[in-house]
């Protein structure tokens, strides 16, 4: 499948999990990609990875709560491929994971500096590239804890939903510009970011967090399902949609 042939994509905390899974879909799908995280390491053994696959993959280091990082993510994949056509926004943390009540004021600022303000910062600057494309697009990396707040990541889960606010608070000044912007919504996906909720019998039955029996599917999903979704929102298949995040959660309860 050749749907991504031509366009260029940037995407952040892409060298593990879902962010990996998606460079690697799209660009399987043609795309020339361009993926990030904060280890030089992990940068390099991605690309070599990705690269293996005779994929086109360009690699480099960017902690999104820095301003300089993104700035330089950017100019990088202009420089490397000339233009930009998609953004995927994916990086988040959770440092803190317990009773909403302990959150510590500096987990609140790093929770929120990493999975909004820096999400916000990088699509502001990515922008004036976008808006040079025909059909460009940005998608965003929510959860499903966005719409029924996780008990034992709660300012998580409240980071999240300002991502719901976020997409659709740009749908206008997007679309002025011709770029479309939507989210995904993922429930509990294979990955190290949420090991313990699908490796801990202890917290896999705990009633706080219910990560199978508030499953219609009855199982934990994959970062490769993830990707087939962002593909699709990035992809021409996706021409009148935006401002929609989609769930990716097998029946997790969600909204109407
Ligand atoms: P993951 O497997 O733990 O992958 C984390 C990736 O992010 C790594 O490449 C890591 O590389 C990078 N990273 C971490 N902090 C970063 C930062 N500040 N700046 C740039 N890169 C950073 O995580 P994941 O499960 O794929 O999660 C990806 C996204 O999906 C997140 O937005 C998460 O909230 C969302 N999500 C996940 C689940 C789930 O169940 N897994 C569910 C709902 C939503 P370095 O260490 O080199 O930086």
């Amino acid at each position: 499948m050749a749907r991504l042939a031509g366009k260029v994509a940037c995407i952040t905390a892409s060298t593990d999990g879902i962010g990996f899974a998606i460079a690697r879909r799209l660009a399987r799908e043609g795309a020339r990609v361009v993926i990030s995280s904060r280890k030089q390491d992990n940068v390099d053994k991605a690309v070599a990875a990705l690269k293996k696959e005779n994929l086109d993959i360009y690699g480099t280091v960017c902690h999104v709560s820095k301003s300089d990082d993104r700035t330089r993510l950017l100019k990088e994949t202009i420089e490397k491929y000339g233009k930009l056509d998609i953004l995927i926004s994916n990086a988040a943390i959770s440092p803190s994971f317990g009773n909403i009540l302990e959150t510590t004021e500096s987990a609140w600022d790093k929770i929120f500096d990493v999975n909004v303000k820096a999400a916000f910062f990088l699509i502001k600057e990515a922008i004036p590239y976008l808006e040079k494309q025909k059909n460009s697009s940005i998608v965003v990396v929510s959860s499903i804890a966005a719409y029924s707040p996780l008990d034992l990541i709660g300012a998580y889960s409240i980071s999240k939903t300002t991502l719901l606010g976020l997409t659709k608070a740009l749908v206008n000044p997007c679309s002025q510009k011709g770029i479309r912007i939507n989210g995904i919504a993922p429930g509990i996906i294979k990955t190290k970011f949420s090991q313990l909720l699908w490796e801990n019998d202890e917290v896999k039955d705990s009633e706080a967090i219910p990560p199978f029996n508030g499953c219609a599917m009855g199982r934990v999903g994959t970062p490769d399902e993830c990707a087939s979704t962002v593909a699709f929102l990035s992809s021409d298949d996706a021409t009148y949609i935006t401002g929609e995040t989609i769930v990716v959660a097998g029946g997790m309860p969600s909204h109407l």
